[in-house]
């Protein structure tokens, strides 16, 4: 093979100034704390975890010029420089006219809900978000999911699971009328789908689709970058597009976005929603004042919105976003190798595993997914979450537990915190697990809350 056509490995385009210490743990130990736990992750303590896979929201870590920037924190209560420096950062980077800044992107849902939904109203998305479809409920709308059947499918290969239904979305169009669809929610790089990008093709016939009725299109653009990454790479004509590009053409074929910038842009807490409409901006200034702050801080600190303003610019480098998606992919392609059951293709933000065909002895009533996250932590220390039967809590009328098709680990990869040598750990730690798998047994509920049981409910071994 001639040197050209060698593999070339990703890297990252960073070195290590600080560490943080963290805690290694004896096999006994963690059966300790795993038994206090009631065998659920999110009630273990941080400090029992030795490498945290519970989610990528709010986990990143900053950049020395981010904390340098945090340093010029300028908290005046009104007109804030941050404020303004952050203001041209996401009008530079992705395009949009007018900022409302706030503590995360719950409450640019909550804002942009209230304001353009209309009790009866129907908003068609490409699968739900719990915080986003909540939100939509709470302004009397009711959400309806367009995204292709493919996303649904644990073992398709599709390169945009991400991609709308443009059938389903006109069936929902001719079923209710344009009149009472207030916008469609589009989101980049699918969360619940596993991180699963839309094509600019698609988005582009999106467009063409709901122009011709004049509904609007708002941007859950959490995971952008990601997803303008997965556009380089796989859809034809983008190739040498950079990621900055690209970001900014998935943000022009949209009228405005909600964000949570614990996500792609680099920062332990912060949010904004953006519109290009000058009356909404107008009338989402006016309520932010009631649930945030004053129009020019929202929920977060002068050194929050510096922060974020850097991390921004951070977050579309093509070589930042190389590292992060090449990180994941390169924990997926080794569980692959080993003959680990994930979820196909692998996804922007985390690697989930199919403990239906993991643990296909256990049945979905003693919790595979809850069972095999416990096993792991057990094993190595390592903590990832449960998405499945726990999560999908119980039939409102039967009373019966929800059985979810996918029942799943989630191991989601914070940005620029952890080493390649962390991955391996944790591959080899889920390898051991599956060879000793038949000797699993499931686990049974023995406390469970009403509302969103798997954060609290506590388990015992069977
Ligand atoms: C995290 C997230 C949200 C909500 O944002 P918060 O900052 O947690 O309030 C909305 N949409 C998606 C896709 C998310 O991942």
């Amino acid at each position: 093979m001639s040197e050209s056509k060698r593999k070339r490995s990703w890297a990252e385009p960073f070195k290590i100034k600080m560490v943080e210490l963290v805690h290694m743990t004896s096999r006994e130990e963690r059966e300790a704390a795993i038994k206090e736990a009631g065998y659920n992750t999110f009630l273990l303590k941080s400090k029992d975890v030795y490498i945290d896979l519970l989610t990528d929201s709010g986990t990143s870590a900053m950049s020395d010029r981010q904390w340098a920037g945090m340093m010029t924190g300028d908290e005046a209560y009104a007109g804030s420089v941050n404020f303004y420096n952050l203001e041209r950062a996401i009008q530079k980077y992705y395009g949009y006219k007018y900022i409302v800044p706030t503590h995360q992107g719950r409450a640019a849902e909550h804002i942009i809900s209230q304001l353009m939904i209309q009790p009866g109203d129907v908003i068609p998305g490409n699968m739900y978000f719990t915080t986003t479809k909540l939100h939509q409920e709470l302004a009397g709308g009711t959400f309806v999911d367009v995204i292709i059947d493919e996303a649904h499918d644990p073992v398709n290969e599709h390169p945009f699971k991400g991609n709308i239904d443009l059938e389903k979305l006109e069936k929902v169009i001719k079923q209710h009328g344009a009149d009472k669809i207030p916008y469609v929610c589009v989101a980049t790089a699918v969360n619940m789908a596993g991180g699963q990008p839309i094509s600019l093709a698609n988005l582009k016939a999106v467009r063409k689709l709901t122009q011709t009725h004049g509904i609007a299109i708002i941007h859950d653009m959490t995971r952008v970058a990601e997803n303008a990454y997965f556009i380089k790479e796989r859809e034809e004509g983008y190739a040498d597009k950079s990621v900055a590009e690209i970001v900014k053409e998935i943000c022009s074929l949209t009228d405005g976005a909600t964000m949570s910038a614990k996500k792609d842009a680099l920062v332990n807490i912060g949010g904004f929603l953006a519109v290009n409409d000058e009356k909404l901006f107008d009338l989402a200034r006016n309520m932010v004042v009631i649930y945030e702050g004053l129009h020019t801080y929202g929920g977060m600190a002068g050194r929050d919105m510096e922060a974020l303003a850097i991390g921004i610019s951070e977050s579309v480098d093509g070589d930042h976003i190389r590292a992060r998606v090449g990180q994941v992919a390169y924990l997926g392609e080794k569980l692959i190798e080993a003959g680990i059951p994930i979820v196909k293709p692998i996804g922007s933000h985390g690697v989930f595993l199919d403990a239906k065909k993991f643990l296909p002895h256990l049945s979905q009533e003693v919790f595979p997914a809850q069972t095999l996250a416990a096993e792991i932590y057990l094993d190595s220390g390592v903590r990832t979450m449960e998405r499945g039967v726990v999560s999908a809590g119980r039939n409102r009328e039967t009373g019966e537990h929800n059985y979810p098709k996918l029942e799943l680990v989630r191991l989601t990869i914070p940005r620029r915190v952890y080493t390649q040598a962390h991955m391996d750990v944790i591959a080899e730690s889920v390898e051991e697990v599956y060879l000793n798998r038949d000797k699993i047994s499931g686990l049974k509920m023995v406390y469970e809350p009403e509302y969103l049981r798997f954060f609290q409910a506590r388990f015992e071994k069977l």
